[in-house]
């Protein structure tokens, strides 16, 4: 994989606070990569280190295979063929949208023909002469990412790209981008912090936390395998349960269990709600407490005798009352993690 963009030990501070603290990172050319954590843990300060917009107090940064940020080096954020899509796009409001896209173009020959083929790309041929405030939020949007895209910069950079749309519009949205990022072949670098958003836009998917990569991986393995606890935890929906392992399999308060891969003595089980069936069953040592029902599936929360507790994911059809017993069998491997620290 040729990296794009290449952080090595890269270290931000802002007073005591550590906003970035030795980050390392590859992203690779043509892949859309997502910065993916909870509020403070650093992601939009990483893309302002990438952009140039901060300088790192250690470490460097590539993009295209050259030092933009390194000891004794800056290079300036309009010299790094980076291209930024803003929160709240930053879209000039006296502008036209054919003069907010063009505004990173040069003036040579090729400038018509570079604003048409990006007009073209971003579906905003029609609207060249309104103005922002006459377009909607998906609309903006797609000005903001034609403006970034324009002078075909080596990565495109979006902070939050949809947090300013509401909920119906977001899916419909994520998969435009994604064909228009496609199209254009360009390198991309997202932040976020939903992840329903970085699994189904990224190819992959950095987690950080604390100012840290904690995982970076495609989204199925990074669902599927997540390194530890929290990463399962933040991605996800995960019951985690206290068990002995030996090889592949593992003893917990569901019975005996497969493992991916394998451990040996205290660990930790994490199975995503998914991979538990549930039983109605006079026998069934776990007792419904109540269920989340959403018409195409439902979450149950369930009850061991331990006093564990344990959730569900279940088609909608299958009616199960609180109080109600049941048999709780595990439908596919589990992940063991080293026991919580105490
Ligand atoms: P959010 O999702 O809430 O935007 P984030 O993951 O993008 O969060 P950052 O904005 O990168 O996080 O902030 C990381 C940490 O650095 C936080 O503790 C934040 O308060 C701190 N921080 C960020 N910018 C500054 C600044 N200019 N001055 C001081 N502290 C800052």
């Amino acid at each position: 994989m040729s990296a794009m963009v290449r952080l090595e030990g890269v270290v931000r501070r802002y007073g005591e606070v550590r906003a970035v603290g030795g980050l390392d990172l590859e992203v690779g050319r043509g892949e859309i990569l997502a910065l993916l954590g909870p509020s403070g843990c650093g992601k939009t300060t990483t893309l302002r280190l990438i952009a140039g917009f901060e300088p790192p107090d250690e470490g460097r940064i590539e993009v295209a295979g050259r030092p933009v940020a390194a000891p004794g080096t800056f290079v300036p954020p309009e010299r790094r063929r980076v291209g930024m899509v803003f929160q709240d796009y930053a879209l000039f409001p006296h502008l036209t949208v054919r003069q907010n896209v063009a505004y990173g173009l040069g003036r040579d020959g090729k400038r018509e023909a570079r604003l048409a083929g990006v007009l073209r790309l971003t579906r905003l041929e029609g609207l060249e002469d309104r103005m922002p405030h006459e377009l909607s939020g998906g609309q903006q949007q797609r000005v903001a990412l034609a403006r970034a895209l324009a002078p075909e910069p080596a990565v495109v950079l979006l902070d939050e790209p949809f947090s300013n749309l509401d909920a119906t519009l977001r899916a419909e949205v994520r998969g435009e981008m994604r064909r228009i990022l496609d199209a254009a072949g360009t390198t991309a670098v997202f932040v976020t912090h939903d992840q329903e958003e970085a699994l189904s836009l990224a190819d992959r998917v950095a987690v950080m936390f604390g100012g840290k990569v904690a995982q970076t991986a495609a989204p199925e393995e990074l669902y599927e395998r997540p390194a530890d606890r929290r990463v399962a935890k933040f991605v996800g929906e995960a019951n985690l349960l206290p068990a002995t392992a030996r090889g592949g399999r593992a003893s917990c308060a569901l019975g005996e269990v497969p493992l991916r891969g394998e451990a040996s003595g205290e660990v930790e089980l994490m199975l995503r709600p998914e991979q538990l069936s549930v039983e109605p069953s006079p026998a069934g040592r776990a007792v419904v407490l109540e269920r989340e029902f959403y018409g195409h599936d439902q979450l149950v929360r369930l009850r061991l005798p331990g006093g564990e507790g344990l959730e569900a994911r279940l088609p909608g059809s299958r009616r199960l009352k609180p109080g109600e017993r049941v048999l709780v069998r595990v439908l596919s491997p589990a992940v063991a993690f080293p026991p919580p620290a105490h």
